[in-house]
Order: C-alpha cells, then structure tokens, then sequence
C-alpha cells in the first residue's frame, strides 16, 4: 500500500507524501520550507495551497477541505487536521487498508491551527521529532504566561522585549498570545507577510504594526528566528530576547542559540502525545520518520510493530 524509496509513495494513487524532490503529484500536509516542493500537482487544504503559493509561487493545485472525502483512483482519500499550524493536514488513504500519514502534527491545541483529530488505521507513518522521552513539554498555558512574564519584566527595565519564532506558524502564534495579552506588537517584515495571509484565511490578531518604521517604545518586536543577537541590538538598541522553540528543553540551547530566554512552545507533539497518538490510532504496523530511531524501539517495547526510516534510504515495504 505503501512504498518508500527515498520519499514515501503510494502507488495505487500514484502519490507522493511531502516528497522533498518535484514529483507529479504530492501530498504537502503544510506550507513550512521542508515541505514545501513545488511539485507538478499537489494535494494539500486550501490554507496551505495559499500559503504555498506566497512561498513558493503558483502550483497547480487540488484542494481538500478537512474531512471532505476525495476519490482518487477507486480510493477515498481523507485530508483531516494535524494542529501543527494553519492548514496543515495528516491524509487518511482507504483501500483494502486504511493508511494515515500524519506530516508534523501536535495533540495540545494552538492558537491558530484547527486542533488535531487521530483516526484508527491500519498502517501509521508519523513523525517523531521529539521521541525521547525526557521531552516532555509544559502545559502551554504555562509557557505563555512565561513569556508575558518576560516580556512585562524586560518593558519595566525599559529595555525592547523581542520575541523570535519561525517565519510561518510560531511567529503569528507569538503575534497573538502578545496581541491578546493587551501588549503592542511590531512585526518583522517575513512574519508580517505571513500573518497578512493568515488574516485573509481567518484568523484575527489584535492591532500590529509592521518593523522598521515603528517607534517601539513601550512595544513587543516579534522576529524570525534567524535573526541573531548583533543584528538586533544594532536594529532595536538595548533589547532582550526570548526564543520559542521546543529544543528549549535542551539544557544548552540558550547559550547556543545566544538568546536571554528559550521558551519550549512547540508546534510539534511531545514524547508523550507521541505515545497517545498511537494508542489511540493502534495500528497494526508503524513507520516512523524525521526523528529519533529510539521512539520505534520504544514503541516496540510497547507491543506495536513498529520500524523507523532514515531520512536517506532505498528500500520498499
Ligand atoms: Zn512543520
């Protein structure tokens, strides 16, 4: 039902999932960079079709709502949400057996993702990004309060909190815990983009305005992560920094990443929701991709019939 041969097929639709090299015919289950091929044709929600086209340019496209079942091939193909960021879909495939190919998903709700639903199945290929188990992140309630913490703190001292997310989904995340947090957010230009899109998909901020070109007195800069401390200062002046990012839970990577602050608001699931997820869906057979191999094993010692791809291999199953 399924092949892998450096990228995962299914023959029978004769489509690719979230293939990295231009195919004919993809599945994308969201619009972030190492998803987002401009392949030939691509089935994706219509959020993420849009999305795409901003960062990718024009792609012809079939769209497909959440749970709006599509026939293709003599097989009904389900499209339903991952709750990773806006549009981003897992894809259910009906035939003799049922195949769920999950794309980066999280259980725990976000502000801006539609949250996650997980259908039993036969055969489950999902991502285990952090599938160790000492990742195991703080409510997200807890996060956030966190980082209006911070951001309160560092406005006291009359310094420029800055906030650092990815591009496309945590950067509009920060947007609006800080917009409904009463604090005024100037957003960097890449995000800014991104959130405009956002907006004309649905979903609402408070009142932002665009950087530079903004006084930031008493302000909150929202900025992409790979801005780094240098640039900052040289741009805002005497500023500190808090990075969103799930690898927060490393011990180091605060002095890696040179930020005052990583805070582990992640879009991915934890070990935990990890575990759940397959509980829930109990499939009789597992792959495992972008991630640590240790979680198959860890799912083996569970009982499930469970083997992890590596990122570079040829084979099929
Ligand atoms: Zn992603």
């Amino acid at each position: 039902m399924i092949e892998y041969n450096n990228g995962l097929y299914v023959p029978d639709l004769d489509l690719w999932l979230d293939a990295r090299r231009v195919k004919d015919f993809s599945f994308v289950s969201h619009a972030h960079t190492d998803h987002a091929t401009r392949h030939r044709r691509v089935l994706a929600t219509p959020e993420t079709l849009t999305l795409l086209e901003y960062r990718r340019g024009k792609t012809q496209g079939k769209p497909a709502e959440y749970n709006q079942p599509l026939n293709i091939k003599d097989h009904q193909v389900t499209l339903f949400p991952a709750g990773h960021i806006l549009g981003s879909a897992q894809i259910l495939v009906e035939g003799e057996q049922r195949l769920v190919y999950t794309g980066d998903f999280k259980l725990r709700p976000g502000v801006c993702a539609q949250p996650a639903e997980v259908k039993s199945c036969d055969i489950l290929v999902m991502e285990c990004t952090f599938g160790l188990p000492h990742y195991l992140f703080p409510p997200r309630e807890k996060t956030k309060e966190r980082l209006i913490l911070f951001i309160k703190k560092t406005l006291s001292e009359g310094l420029t909190p800055v906030v650092l997310g990815y591009t496309l989904g945590k950067g509009q995340e920060a947007l609006k815990i800080v917009g409904d947090a009463g604090y005024k957010a100037v957003v960097h230009d890449a995000i800014y983009q991104v959130a405009r899109i956002y907006e004309k998909l649905g979903v609402e901020f408070e009142p932002y305005q665009k950087y530079p070109g903004t006084d930031l007195e008493g302000k909150v800069v929202v900025a992409p992560t790979h801005m780094n401390r240098q640039q900052l200062q040289a741009d805002l002046g005497r500023c500190r920094t808090a990075y969103l990012t799930g690898w927060g839970l490393d011990p180091d990577r605060r002095f890696a990443l040179g930020v005052d602050l990583v805070l582990p608001l992640s879009d991915h699931a934890d070990f935990n929701e990890l575990v759940e997820y397959v509980h829930q869906a109990n499939p009789r057979k597992i792959f495992t991709v972008h991630g640590f191999p240790q979680f198959a094993a860890r799912l083996r010692d569970l009982g499930f019939d469970a083997r992890h791809l590596p990122e570079k291999q040829l084979s099929l199953f």
